[in-house]
C-alpha cells in the first residue's frame, strides 16, 4: 500500500501500487507517492528509483551538498 496524490483530480488516498505513478481515479500519470506505506522489495525500490529517474524528479547524479559551517554543539 502507498498512499498517492493526483495533481488532475485530487484524488489523495491509499491504493495498491505496483510502482506505476497512475492515478486509480482519473488514470493520469500526474500523481505522486506521498508515502510508502509497505515494505518494498529491492525490486520494486529500483523500479520506483528509476522511473522517478526517468521521469526527471529524482537526480541520479545528487550532489552531496553539505552546507557550509553547519556545526552543532552536543551538549
Ligand atoms: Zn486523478
Amino acid at each position: 500500500m502507498a498512499r498517492l496524490q493526483c495533481r488532475s483530480c485530487g484524488f489523495d488516498n491509499e491504493i495498491e501500487w505496483d510502482g506505476r505513478l497512475v492515478c486509480p481515479s482519473c488514470g493520469s500519470t500526474n500523481a505522486r507517492v506521498a508515502a510508502a506505506t509497505t515494505e518494498l522489495s529491492d525490486e520494486l525500490f529500483e523500479r520506483i528509483i528509476k522511473g522517478l529517474e526517468e521521469a526527471g524528479i529524482l537526480d541520479p547524479n545528487e550532489d552531496d551538498d553539505a552546507g557550509e559551517g553547519d556545526k552543532r554543539e552536543d551538549g
